[in-house]
């Protein structure tokens, strides 16, 4: 049995098989991933991916891609390109099941048409200002407003002229005649309907009244024959309505039904796609698929794998109530996907010269450097040594306290594959700082293997210096310095950490680096995880650093244990 399989059900699965086991709606499993494409795709939404088209895969069902495109404003092409792109990349495969609410205008019209002759809805001429001083509080019933007893006639003919385009914007709606005293706000006389003289992304200016979310939703499930709606915990209070509209308009035994499950939070991430859309219009990061963006394109350029984030949203699971994700699970989903997948290599990204002055000058010296040492089937394969090599700044120190293992004046180091080296000299420039090192090494330590039995505690990564590959790398932190970015009362720009992105200039990488493919990931050894970038150019090649190797996530699960 699979790990998988041994899990315990969760309460939407519960669900879900009880209504097979029921025979209710045949049986049938037909999940919808409803985004609204005024935005690039986050993480969030991968959690809502993975939950609606893994139930599908799960049960024999189908998912649906349904493009929520009600709202003609802030909706564009390039957002439904990009989402289908990224559902792709996940994994996931809707197949020739892709919607768009809008393509349901006219059934949806002729629904508003049901009700209004059913005298379940009306035309109302208070402006939004009006109908939200109307609406009274949850303890105190609203009032009705004065267009509510309008006849069935004149709502229809006023409907009919709503959509002619006879009407400005804000001067006409379209409201369900429900309960003004109902303890659910949701349920007070609701806007079903409401005028915009704008082009829509698909449609164009065939319509110029819009259905809301609250009209649009519940019928374009009945309309695809979706059996389990799955939305946010946000949406719970619009189950009545949800409810009340396919009440009235359906005559079938077949119903969709709305179950809501919390949606992610990530501590130190907004998710919000209005924030997010924020961020790039100005500026603040280079765009959707910025590397510190949450979003799976933004990931996915960080270095992201897809099965990293799908195992991600498998391990936070799918829970009743709103949380927050440690953001540190995430990269530790990371990291273990990319321990096993990774090729190991060398990069030095602050380098310091060093040159080993009894090697041969001119000379160069392959080495056997191990590919994987998690997976043995990954190899090996040949690095260049040479006279003149780099080392991390970091990893010299002149004036080293006791407990310091890397190399100091007098001190013997081990390279990574190659050998061992004692430094002999410091070189400085007029300042006093340290420019570069002269050692010497043990001929009889090839392969990094003591000759003796002499131990030396540090090991160093290093490159060759005539053969390395000059890179930009870029180091990113998180985007905000806040833990809870955008909690109320707090301006999420405020925390914004301006040292979220560090762009180091003349990295040295060993050679096989320059073959690197775009969303081919390496470990840099003892740096982290990195992978090349888009803008990287066979001239210039730029690395993304997708997470550090320091795991404080497992570390912290440890202490706790
Ligand atoms: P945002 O609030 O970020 O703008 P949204 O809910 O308006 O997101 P939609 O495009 O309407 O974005 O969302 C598509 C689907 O993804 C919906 O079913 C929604 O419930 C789900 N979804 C959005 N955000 C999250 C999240 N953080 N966690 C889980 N599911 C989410
Ligand atoms: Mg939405």
């Amino acid at each position: 049995m699979s790990e998988k399989e041994e899990k315990s059900l969760n309460f939407i699965e519960q669900i879900i098989e009880e209504d097979i086991k029921n025979g209710k709606n045949n049986s049938r499993v037909h999940t919808r991933f409803p985004p609204e494409p005024n935005g690039y795709l986050h993480i969030g939404h991968a959690k809502s991916i993975c939950l609606n088209f893994g139930l599908a895969q799960k049960y024999n069902g189908t998912c649906n891609l349904r493009f929520d495109d009600t709202n003609p404003v802030k909706e564009d092409v390039e957002y439904v390109e990009s989402i289908k792109e990224d559902i792709k990349w996940l994994g996931f495969d809707w197949k020739d099941n892709i919607f768009f609410a809008s393509d349901y205008f006219e059934t949806l019209y002729q629904y508003a048409i049901l009700l209004i002759n059913k005298g379940l809805a009306y035309v109302c001429q208070l402006s939004a200002e009006e109908i939200a001083a109307q609406k009274g509080t949850p303890t105190q019933a609203g009032q009705f407003s004065p267009y509510r007893d309008r006849s069935v006639e004149e709502n229809l003919q006023l409907f009919e002229r709503m959509r002619n385009g006879e009407f400005a914007e804000g001067t006409y709606s379209l409201r369900a005649k429900i309960d003004m005293a109902s303890s659910n706000m949701h349920m007070r006389d609701p806007l079903l309907y409401r005028i915009k003289h704008a082009h829509h992304h698909r449609t164009g200016d065939k319509w110029c009244i819009y259905p809301m979310y609250d009209f649009a939703h519940g019928q374009s499930d009945y309309i695809e024959g979706i059996t389990h709606s799955l939305c946010t915990l946000e949406f719970e209070v619009h189950r009545p309505l949800y409810d009340w509209c396919l009440d009235n308009i359906i005559e079938t035994q077949y119903r969709p039904r709305q179950i809501e499950f919390a949606r992610l939070n990530l501590n130190y991430t907004v998710m919000s796609k209005r924030k997010l859309l924020q961020l790039v219009k100005e500026n603040l990061v280079s765009g959707w698929n910025d590397p510190r963006m949450p979003t799976i394109s933004g990931l996915r350029r960080r270095g992201y794998t897809a099965a990293s984030i799908r195992n991600f949203a498998d391990t936070i699971g799918i829970a009743k109530r709103n949380n927050v994700i440690d953001v540190a699970l995430l990269e530790f989903s990371i990291r273990e996907d990319l321990n096993k997948k990774a090729l190991r290599v060398m990069g030095v990204l602050n380098p310091l010269k060093v040159v080993i002055t009894n090697y041969p000058e001119g000379e160069t010296e392959w080495l056997e450097a191990v590919n994987n040492p998690e997976d043995e089937t990954a190899g090996t394969r040949q690095i260049p040594f040479s006279r003149e090599i780099y080392i991390e700044h970091e990893d010299f120190m002149e004036d080293a306290p006791k407990k310091f293992f890397r190399l100091s004046k007098g001190g013997e180091v081990r390279l990574r594959y190659a050998y061992f080296i004692t430094c002999t000299d410091i070189i400085k420039d007029e300042s006093g700082n340290v420019i570069q090192l002269e050692c010497i090494y043990d001929p009889l330590s090839k392969g990094g293997k003591s000759p003796d039995g002499r131990k030396v505690k540090g090991t160093l990564h290093w490159v060759s210096a005539p053969h390395a590959l000059n890179s930009d790398v870029r180091l990113y932190d998180r985007l905000f310095s806040d833990e809870s970015p955008d909690a109320e009362g707090k301006n999420f720009l405020d925390s914004l950490n301006s040292d979220s992105l560090q762009v180091l200039k003349n990295c040295k990488l060993e050679p096989s680096l320059a073959d690197a493919k775009v969303e081919d990931s390496y470990q840099f050894e003892r740096l982290g995880y990195f992978c090349l970038d888009y803008d990287a150019t066979h001239e210039n090649p730029v690395f993304n650093r997708t997470v550090a190797l320091r795991d404080t996530w497992a570390k912290e699960q440890k202490k706790q244990d």
